[in-house]
This record gives C-alpha cells, structure tokens and sequence, in this order.
C-alpha cells in the first residue's frame, strides 16, 4: 500500500484528502505546519508528499526545497497561488506536479497515480545486462551483442529476467516455477527443464557461451 503525507493547515481540505485518498487505497497521514511536516517527511518512509504552499511554522517552498535535499521522493504542491510565476517557481524547487485550489478530489487521486507510477518504472530499469547478454523489459527481448534471440516466449523470458537480475544466485526449480509461471509449484520439474533446454538451443543459435548452469539437486543458475 502507498503511504502518502499531507502537508496542509486547513484541517477542513486535509481531512477531506485524507478520507477520500483512503478510500482509494492509500495510507495517509496529516501534520498541519511545515515544520512538523519535514520532521514527519525525513524520519518516516513515504511514497509521496501532497504539500500546501501557505503554512505556519515553514512555507512550503522552504519545506519543499528542503525535502528535495533529502530524497527523491514525488512531490504534489496543492496551493490557491496560481499565478504563472508561482508555478515555474515551485517546479524549479523540485515539486513533480501543481494542483491550484479550488480543486477536483478526483483530479488529485488521478494525479498522485501518474507520479507513483512513474516512481515504480524509474526503480525497475528496462534493460538488464549479463557479459554479452541484454533483456529488454519494453521491448521483451533479448539480445546477445546486438543480436536479437529469436522466439522468445513469455516463460523463457521470466526465467532469463530472475537468473539475470540475481547472477550470482541459485535458484531452485520451484522458485523459477512460481516466478515465471505465476501459480504454484507441484514438485514437476519436467516443464522447467524443457523451458530450460530451450532457452540454451535459442542462445546457442548466436553464441557458444553457455550462459545457464545447472546446480544438481537444487535447480539453475547464471553461469560466472
Ligand atoms: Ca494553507
């Protein structure tokens, strides 16, 4: 679940982000000056900040400028300044996106989506790489050099995306089973195995590095 600050000293607007962001599945917690909030904001693990402007104790500005020197976590400003300057202003300061009051509950909820979204893709990079080996996650491919293994399928790939996100790991049978097919392992290794075999005759077809090794007894792992 995504745990969201609100930084905002009109308790009235809090309480009714608060009820309606939980509502939607969110965590949320209030504190109603800027400086409570920055204590709040760098001791406790966020996944965004919903900031007010006009605050006692600190200007948002403050805060958010303050906050940008601590971490990268997205930061929604929600204020009445709605003057151009104002907005150029606080995205210079860091801010990821500005919503001017009187404002769309719904609009914010859409809002904080599209920056946790773009928080969650910016953690998992798109390529993976592995000596001469390169997996795509956009484009769901693999490559070795620049040489693009042909049919590829949906179970090779995961299998390939968890060996080459832990190289030095061994994996047994039953974790590659769950990750690659999404249900339940039932002790029939059978499957993997030919998945396994066929992976290898696919890479084989571009380069004669072995690139999977076989752990006896307990499963596979990249090759060093
Ligand atoms: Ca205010």
């Amino acid at each position: 679940m995504s745990k969201i600050l609100i930084v905002e000293d009109e308790e009235s607007i809090a309480e009714l982000e608060k009820d309606y962001l939980e509502l939607s599945g969110f965590e949320v917690e209030i504190e109603n000056d800027g400086e409570a909030g920055l204590k709040r904001a760098i001791s406790e693990e966020f996944d965004l900040f919903i900031l007010d402007l006009m605050l006692p104790g600190m200007p948002g500005e403050e805060l958010l400028t303050l906050i940008r020197k601590k971490c990268d976590i997205p930061v929604i400003v929600i204020t009445a300044k709605d003057e151009l300057d104002d907005k150029i202003d606080i995205f210079a300061k860091g801010a990821d996106d500005y919503i001017t009051k009187p404002f769309e509950i719904k609009e914010v909820i859409a809002r904080i989506q599209v920056q946790l979204r773009h928080k969650n893709k910016d953690m998992v990079s798109d390529l993976i790489t592995y000596g001469k080996l390169r997996l795509d996650r956009k484009a769901h491919r693999i490559y070795i050099s620049d040489e693009a293994v042909d049919c590829i399928t949906k179970q090779e790939f995961s299998i390939l995306e968890l060996l080459m996100e832990h190289p030095k790991q061994v994996f047994s049978k039953e974790d590659i089973f769950e990750y690659a097919w999404d249900e339940p392992y039932m002790g029939e290794t059978k499957t993997l195995d030919v998945h396994i075999s066929n992976i290898r005759k696919k890479l084989k077809k571009i380069t004669e590095t072995e690139y999977i090794e076989t752990v006896w007894g307990i499963g596979y792992k990249l090759k060093e």
